[in-house]
């Protein structure tokens, strides 16, 4: 069999087409008309009043904190399962990242521990839709407007998902999504964030701007702010993707249900869950291992590679990795949240990029099936 990639995008002529125009176009008075068409399109399919188009999520989560005015002294929750894009920016702002449980079923942020972990400091909550699932919203709304504090929406795996009707992205005061070349719609490196709110839209386009407001007197700039802008080439790229969006949504939908036909049965193995009220947007199909097997995502890993199937380890909790290990808000994490730490060492991405075939597939779940000695 050929190697088999983990993750990767779905690229045809229409892309093509619409970059072509974009570096052949998109220049002198029509410089902005991509970025402008990709962030209203953006908008209207979340049902959203703002979308600002962006380099990359990170820099989406660090204009939202920038807006939402968190700054030193203040506390924000996370997830601890997520990737390191999610919490890095809270320490870019000064502010201290609070680490809080998933879900044992929806891998996402736990409703109780996120009550658990809120002070008086705490000024916002990131919310991660892992691996294109989505938290039970409702409970962490509830809470977070009892204490008065904001929810960031990171849906950078999640575009297209939803719940309870409303799409993965909009369901928080902010929404931040990811266009890196790894997600289910790509613009190489980008990103963008979602509001329906006019203070935190003005606050985030001043900051995106090097402290400019729209229509300033030019070089006259408020603030020290950032140079966060997403290029034309890339927006054109993103429109493209953006009107395809149903198809690679549905795309990701149709590989894990090859996957949970070839899977769903076999004991002792756990795949993403869908809960009845939520569409996963199923990004990374992924599946935790009983600990009978006594194979852990790294051995797994390595035995997969030999059959030139490239996987990822589920994310090691955010408190256990160097970056934060030493640091006093991760003291005392693994009694705090067990869920995080039973899951992760036996949870690994199987290969869903946009190329994967039904007979690749049955490859890796056979393969998979034989590193348990299950075959
Ligand atoms: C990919 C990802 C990000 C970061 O996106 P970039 O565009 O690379 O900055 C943030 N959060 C989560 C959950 C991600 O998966």
């Amino acid at each position: 069999m050929e190697h088999i990639y983990v993750s990767g995008p779905s690229i045809t002529e229409k892309e093509i087409k619409y970059v072509t125009d974009a570096v052949t176009n998109a220049w002198y008075g029509n410089a902005n008309i991509f970025n402008k068409r990709f962030e209203e399109a953006f908008a209207a399919y979340h049902g959203m009043k703002f979308a600002v188009a962006l380099p990359s999520c990170t820099a989406a989560i660090h204009l939202a904190l920038l807006a939402l005015d968190v700054h030193e002294g203040d506390e924000v929750i996370v997830p601890e399962l997520t990737w390191i894009a999610s919490s890095a920016p809270i320490s870019y702002v000064g502010a201290t990242p609070i680490f809080a449980d998933v879900d044992a079923k929806t891998w996402c942020l736990s409703a109780e521990s996120f009550e658990q972990c809120i002070t008086p400091r705490t000024k916002a909550v990131i919310t991660v839709d892992l691996y294109g699932n989505i938290p039970d919203m409702d409970a962490i709304r509830t809470i977070a407007k009892q204490h008065g504090i904001a929810i960031i929406e990171d849906a950078a795996e999640a575009v297209g998902a939803s719940y309870k009707g409303c799409k993965a992205g909009s369901l928080g005061d902010i929404g931040v999504f990811s266009f890196h070349g790894s997600k289910t719609l790509t613009t190489g490196e980008g990103g963008m964030l979602i509001t329906n709110d006019d203070a935190l839209y003005e606050r985030v386009v001043l900051y995106r701007d090097h402290g400019r407001r729209p229509g300033d007197k030019m070089f006259w700039n408020h603030e020290v702010g950032y140079k966060y802008k997403m290029s034309s080439l890339q927006a054109a790229l993103g429109l493209a993707q953006l009107e395809r969006i149903d198809e690679l949504v549905e795309r990701k939908r149709e590989i894990f249900s090859h996957y949970a036909a070839q899977l769903s049965g076999v004991s002792g193995i756990t795949l993403n869950y869908e809960a009845s009220d939520t569409k996963n947007a199923y990004w990374m199909v992924t599946a935790i291992l009983d600990s009978d097997f006594g194979l852990d995502k790294e051995m797994l890993s390595v035995a997969m590679a030999k059959r030139n199937i490239d996987t990822r380890p589920f994310f090691y909790p955010l408190s256990s990795i160097p970056a934060y290990s030493d640091t006093p808000e991760a003291q005392g994490t693994i009694d705090r949240n067990p869920v995080s730490y039973r899951i992760s060492p036996y949870g690994i991405n199987l290969p869903c990029g946009m190329d994967m075939t039904e007979e690749k597939i049955k490859y890796v779940c056979d393969s998979l099936k034989e590193c348990l000695n299950l075959q």
